[in-house]
Order: C-alpha cells, then structure tokens, then sequence
C-alpha cells in the first residue's frame, strides 16, 4: 500500500531517506506527483495545499510530520473519519528544553546586552538575580512544555505550568483551565508559551493576559504565531511593563524583512528552530501507525479533532 506526502516549502528527502531505510519496499509517493490517489489511505503531511485531501477518497489517517497539527486541522475538508496523529519523540522534547533553557539563561544573564555592549567597547557590569528569585510560568505542559518545565526546575527555577486539566508534577505546581489563568500568570516573571494553536488558544498572548504578568517579565514564544496578537507586545514592552520577548515563532514566517520585530532592540528572533522533527529519530512512529492500520489496530499519539490538539 503506498503513502503519499503532502507538503509545501518543505524539503522532504530526508523524510523518504528515513522511511526507505527502515523499510526499503515501502513505496513512497511525493504529491503533486501522478500517482493513484484511491490507493491511499495513509498520508504524511505538513502545511498542505488546503482541500488537497479531497483528492484521496480512501484516505484513513493524516500523520504530521511534526507535534503541531494545527495545519492539518486548519483545513475544513477533511473528513471526520479520517484520523489525525502526531509526532511525540524524544529527541523533540530534549531539543525544546534545551531551547528553552538557553534563553532563560541568555535573558537573565543579559548575554544579549553583553553582545551590543561589546560592539562599542563598553564595559559595563550588569545586576543579576539568582535563579531562585525568578519564577518561570509555562504555558501548556504536555509532551514539550512539561519536560520544559522539569528541565528549568532542576536548574534551580522556581517553575509553575498551566494547562486545560489539573495534573501532578514534582516541585511544579500546575494551574488549571480558564479559572487559574490569573494566579499563573501574576507570578510569572518568564512567560514561556508552548501550548497548541485551537480556537481556544489563538491570540491568548495578549493586552489582557500579558499585562497580568509581574512588571519587567519577559515572554517567550515557542509555540505558534498566532497565539501572539504583536502590536500589543510591542506596546507593553514601550509603555515598560515587559522587559522584552524571545519569539521563535511568527504569525507570518519567514518574518517579513519590514517587520517591526526586527529592529526592536528588546525582542529577539529566531527562524522557528527551537525544535526540529528529524525524520531519522521519529521516522518508527510514523511506520508503527503505517503498519496498525494495515492491521486494522488503534493507532499511536493521535489527537482529539474536538480538542483541536
Ligand atoms: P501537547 O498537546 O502535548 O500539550 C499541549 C498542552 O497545552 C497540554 O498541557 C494541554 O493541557 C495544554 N492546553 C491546550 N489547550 C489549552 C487551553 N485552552 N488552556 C490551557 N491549557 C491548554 O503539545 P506539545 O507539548 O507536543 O506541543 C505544543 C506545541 O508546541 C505544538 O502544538 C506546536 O505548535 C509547538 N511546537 C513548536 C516547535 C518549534 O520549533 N517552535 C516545535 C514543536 C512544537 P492538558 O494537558 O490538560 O490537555
């Protein structure tokens, strides 16, 4: 049974290097490649032309090429019966935690000052706290944000989590759902969002919620563009109240060159690389759901369409 990928803007050989490994006959097709679209019923993707689906009328189940399935799910026209997963790997979540860790770091040891200051010759020492005065506040703790969390609070952080249910995690304490939103964010004096974009989600980061946070408290976001509405960033870092933000993610990407992110001398970019899927490592999964629905068994890391995640 053949597989096709559905993708744009993205260089797939690496993809089907990995899945030609593990699997030699596997017969991989490339869309808009000509090949029988009723064969299909298992497909990979990631940002798909919208509507492409329709083309596949056997199609059971959408595989993410990545932990976000906010592209596939953002297309009306898949089927209800069709199935969604996701990747969930290792090397994923220790890639985000070290991201995440790296600019914490960067943040409260002021690398980034030291950086312009060495430009022109300045020598300047800057008051630092120690970790144990700085809470961080993450922002969704599932696969990615609850090792984040871990990751920061064995550092030495004082780390708390929001999510949409209450959970246990050693030396975290976890807020819950709308309800607790408040209390998270009050004490948050590093903001890191990595939670998934829903219609729940969308635009949360915002005038409302980022003025909740302590004074000076900076903002990370890790997770999607649209969580973010920008211009009210902007406005809370100018007015004082943020001491500025480290955002990897865009509501356009690549960010467009005018953009006024770029020259903001308190927010720093970078090109969506926090974490990366690499095929070699999550490549198992993917075949592992292959070869369940060719077996008629359930299949691994699926995501709830209702929840959207
Ligand atoms: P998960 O689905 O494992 O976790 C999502 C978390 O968010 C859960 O804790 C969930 O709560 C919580 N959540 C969802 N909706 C709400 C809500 N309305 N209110 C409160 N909490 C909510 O996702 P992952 O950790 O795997 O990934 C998170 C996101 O990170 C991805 O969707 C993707 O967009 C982004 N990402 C970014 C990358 C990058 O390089 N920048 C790389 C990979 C992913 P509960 O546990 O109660 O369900």
């Amino acid at each position: 049974m053949p597989i096709s990928i559905v993708s744009q803007g993205r260089d797939l050989s690496t993809w089907v290097k990995a899945l030609k490994e593990k699997k030699p006959d596997l017969d991989v097709r490339i869309y808009p490649d000509d090949h029988p679209r009723d064969e299909i019923t298992f497909a990979l993707a990631w940002n798909h032309p919208l509507g492409a689906f329709t083309q596949f009328p056997n199609l059971q189940c959408i595989s993410s090429l990545g932990a976000g399935v906010d592209h596939v799910l953002k297309d009306p026209n898949i089927p209800e019966q069709v199935q969604i997963s996701r990747i969930k790997d290792k090397n994923l979540t220790n890639d985000m935690a070290d991201f995440c860790l790296a600019q914490v770091l960067n943040y409260m040891r002021d690398l980034h000052k030291y950086k312009t200051a060495e430009q022109t010759h300045t020598w300047k020492p800057l008051r630092y706290k120690n970790k144990a005065e700085i809470t961080i506040g993450v922002m969704g703790v599932g696969a990615l944000g609850s090792e984040v969390a871990r990751r920061l609070s064995s550092n030495g952080f004082n780390v708390t989590g929001w999510a949409n249910s209450a959970k246990q995690l050693e030396s975290i304490k976890v807020y819950a759902g709308a309800e607790e939103l408040d209390s998270f964010l009050e004490t948050a004096d590093i903001l890191i969002c990595l939670l998934p974009l829903t219609q729940e989600t969308a635009d949360i980061l915002n005038k409302d919620t980022l003025g909740k946070l302590p004074k000076n408290a900076f903002v990370i976001n890790v997770a999607r563009g649209e969580h973010l509405i920008e211009q009210d960033l902007i406005d809370l870092i100018e007015s004082g109240h943020l001491a500025g933000a480290s955002l990897d993610v865009f509501r356009e990407e690549p960010l467009p060159e005018k953009h006024p992110f770029w020259a903001h001398p308190s927010i720093k970019i970078t090109p969506h690389i926090a974490s990366v899927t690499n095929p070699a490592s999550a490549v198992d999964q993917v075949l592992e759901n292959y070869d369940r629905l060719q077996n008629s068994k359930p299949l691994i890391n699926l995501v709830s369409r209702t929840k959207g995640y």
